[in-house]
């Protein structure tokens, strides 16, 4: 059976950054399991799973343009240090949930000066070329009520 639009693939994934750092791994945890074509993942590796059936094993480079997006210089916000609740204790690294028009977003201090706060809305990625190390463990149809969900049910799947 094939990746294609509404299958439910179960696989094991190691996500590498440019310098071969390992940021993120599946490996010796429970698999990922998704369904496919509902933007669930993101689309550079949607794409390269397309077609692909069980057991295949896959060596990906995903540009920044098909995983988080770029950086975004109008997601770094300035503020005063005096409208946050524990002004003295904002430190980078931090991070508070801000609501925008289109929801909310993450936001990371990355600077903090006397009077100011800087903060970046990016995802953390945003911007890095990612690289995939995936092995696909199966390759299923999504049953009905899983269609309905919106997500994989099962081991390794939401629960209700
Ligand atoms: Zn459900």
């Amino acid at each position: 059976m094939q990746i294609q639009k509404d299958k439910v693939v179960s696989m094991h994934y190691t996500l590498k950054d440019d310098n071969g750092t390992i940021l993120d791994s599946s490996v010796g945890k429970q698999t990922l399991n998704y369904i496919h074509g509902h933007g669930n993942l993101i689309p550079g590796l949607e794409d390269e799973l397309e077609g692909k059936v069980k057991e295949v094993k896959l060596n990906v480079t995903i540009p920044p343009e098909k995983a988080y997006g770029l950086k975004q210089e109008e997601m770094l916000i300035d503020l005063d240090r005096s409208s946050f609740e524990n002004p003295e204790n904002v430190q980078p690294g931090m991070q508070f949930q801000a609501q925008f028009d289109n929801g909310t977003q993450l936001l990371t201090v990355v600077g903090v000066t006397d009077d100011k706060v800087k903060l970046d809305g990016n995802h953390p990625l945003a911007g890095q070329t990612l690289h995939f190390d995936v092995e696909i463990m199966d390759v299923r149809d999504a049953s009905a009520e899983e269609m309905n969900h919106g997500h994989v049910h099962g081991e390794g799947g939401h629960h209700h």
